[in-house]
């Protein structure tokens, strides 16, 4: 949090409503570069600065402007057009045409991770550069982040799935920079019987030919007009449940170039992403091609799911740093009461709250990310973490925005409630981090029940941690013993949870567990590299509050000791250095 104060801070035009347009995102964000500069090599993260550069300035300027005008001027659907035909179509705001311009044309985030080339890098780009990019955008905009990451989920799985024919007919236009020639993706699961429990789904499969009619309602359709669509639906005369289910491609036209045969119904009415159509869609014997093994469908399809839940917790991750920003930049520069909030004990308390969570979810979406690019390598031991990290990081990144963008909006007073700023938006987007892609009851079950109970990943995670530590010499002995110590209880503790249906009610405490005990280890290793890089430890102080306020305990009559608290807070919000010497004293005295 303290490298915020980095190069680039807020202009101050009007210090009675300090406001973070005309920030460079990524100047602003040094920990963004030092994360980088551990996870990339240097000649890729050479190669993509000067654009995450680029598009710092774009979020914190131009497209936040656009994400502001696409929220208030939604999606219209137009059910016929002039000449009274049922061709359907959607009308959008320039600004968010110009969201898309510039996610899809200009940087090409969608396409990063599976076409080579873009934004001249000769080789696909690393799942970790790629979330760069995520994590920059969606600083300005969060609705348009769910068609990015749709469109790159198509491609993967048709890319991994596909037959021949069909990724010859429809990769290229998933993974185009060319507006002209850009065909966006979709993916619709969830029916009104249920989206977590996908099993009870009632759209059915008929074969014709090589290819299937569909024929059922889909209920939430995120970019409901896209041109290809993979979904799920049940062939006639397969069993029940996920078993019975296979994964479809359907195009939103076809050969003739007319319309497919499903109805947009209606757009949803949302509290938040209010940019982005998701509608509500009727199948009448839409055409639509089988994709992969047709009773493995559900299980590819939990493949685009997993690599979305990534996705959005690095979505969520974007939402607190910008609503750090936003913090930041109004209590370094509102007065109160003759002093700037952020010189007050309570408005830094505040401050480190909203930052301390979004540090966590920076790093942890990070080590989530590098373990997605480790297991696409090859290594077992990196999908293995993978299983488990994808699952905690979606359960409680997306949480924590809730409440930190809710911090951030009340650290602006009654402007932070009014839409003209970007507070409110924050909030009302950050709701969503949590409900899609699995809520956060299905997505703990997901970690404890399967990674744990059924996979057993929590071992390589234990493994993980346990390197990292012993990766960590800088860091003082004693916190490290400290962190080994809490990384084998987290890991008990999720291992006795999952042992029992009885224990169920306790799975996200234990998630929660895991994910702030992982972060806390994660934050100590960074600093000893971060250290190692240009001297500066104090990801390690961040460490340290992890476990005191977000694991361990405490006695709500205690009355902490303020002096080296006062300490710590002065360093992390502010802008000078501090070396593993002076952290590691602190830490001892904490
Ligand atoms: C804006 C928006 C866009 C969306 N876009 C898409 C899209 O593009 N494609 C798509 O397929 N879906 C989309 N969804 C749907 C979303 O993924 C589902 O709403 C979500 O998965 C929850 O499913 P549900 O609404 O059926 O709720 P339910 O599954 O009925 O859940 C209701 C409640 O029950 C809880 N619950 C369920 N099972 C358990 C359990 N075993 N133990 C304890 N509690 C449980 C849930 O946590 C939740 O609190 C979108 C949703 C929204 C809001």
């Amino acid at each position: 949090m303290h490298q915020l104060l980095g190069e680039d801070t807020a202009p101050k035009a009007n210090l009675l409503a300090p406001d973070t347009s005309g920030m460079n995102f990524y100047r602003a964000d040094p920990a963004l570069a030092d994360l980088l500069r551990i996870y990339l090599p240097d000649a890729l993260f050479r190669h993509i600065e000067p654009h995450l550069d680029r598009l710092g300035a774009l979020a914190g300027g131009h497209l936040d402007e656009c994400a502001r005008l696409a929220d208030r001027h939604t999606p219209v659907l137009h059910p016929r057009d002039k000449f009274g035909r049922d061709t359907q179509t959607i009308e959008y705001h320039p600004a968010y045409r110009a969201l898309e311009n510039a996610a899809f044309g200009q940087f090409g985030i969608h396409a990063m991770s599976i076409r080579k080339g873009i934004l001249g890098w000769p080789d696909k780009y690393p799942v970790t550069a790629k979330h760069a990019f995520t994590f920059l955008f969606n600083q300005a905009e969060f609705g348009l982040g769910c068609p990015i990451n749709v469109t790159d989920g198509c491609a993967k799985l048709l890319a991994n799935f596909g037959s021949e024919a069909l990724k010859e007919r429809y990769l290229d236009g998933l993974t185009q920079t060319d507006m002209a020639k850009l065909t966006q993706g979709g993916q619709f699961m969830t029916e009104k019987e249920g989206g977590s429990d996908v099993g009870t789904l009632t759209t059915s499969a008929v074969q014709e030919g090589d290819c299937w009619r569909l024929y059922g309602e889909k209920w939430f359709c995120s970019n409901a007009d896209a041109k290809v669509v993979m979904l799920l639906a049940r062939p006639e005369g397969a069993p029940p449940g996920t078993r019975g289910v296979g994964l479809f491609l359907m195009p939103r036209f076809l050969d003739d170039g007319s319309q497919n045969h499903y109805r947009i119904v209606r757009l949803k009415d949302k509290l938040g992403t209010r940019s982005m159509a998701s509608g509500e869609i009727k199948l009448d014997g839409a055409i639509a091609y089988a994709v992969g093994k047709l009773d493995r469908g559900f299980v590819q399809m939990a493949e685009m799911v997993n690599s979305s839940r990534l996705s959005n917790g690095v979505k969520s991750t974007a939402l607190m740093r910008r609503a750090w920003h936003d913090a930041m930049t109004v209590a370094s520069n509102r007065v109160v009461f003759g002093s700037r909030i952020a010189d007050l004990p309570l408005g830094r308390r505040q401050l480190l709250k909203i930052g301390l969570a979004t540090e966590q979810a920076l790093s942890m979406s990070f080590m989530t990310a590098d373990a997605l690019d480790r297991a696409e390598g090859g290594s077992q031991d990196a999908a293995a973490l993978l299983r488990i990290l994808t699952p905690t990081l979606k359960f409680r990144a997306t949480r924590d925005a809730r409440k930190v963008c809710g911090d951030a909006l009340e650290m602006r007073g009654g402007i932070g409630y009014i839409e003209e700023f970007a507070t409110a938006r924050l909030l009302r987007d950050a709701h969503l981090g949590s409900i899609w892609e699995g809520t956060g009851n299905i997505v703990a079950l997901d970690a404890l029940k399967r990674a744990v109970g059924r996979h057993g990943a929590e071992a390589a995670l234990s493994a993980d941690l346990h390197a990292r530590l012993d990766d960590s010499a800088k860091v003082p002995q004693a916190w490290r013993d400290r962190l080994r110590g809490l990384t084998d209880r987290a890991v008990g503790f999720a291992r006795e949870v999952a042992a029992k249906t009885d224990n169920e009610a306790e799975a996200r405490r234990a998630t929660s567990l895991l994910y702030h005990v992982a972060s806390a280890v994660q934050l100590a290793w960074e600093a000893h590299r971060i250290d190692e890089m240009r001297g500066d430890a104090r990801r390690l102080l961040l460490s340290r509050l992890v476990i005191d306020h977000r694991v361990s305990p405490s006695d709500p009559f205690h009355l902490a000791e303020n002096r080296t608290q006062d300490t710590i807070a002065a360093l992390l919000l502010g802008d000078r250095a501090a070396g593993m010497a002076e952290v590691g004293e602190l830490i001892a005295a904490a």
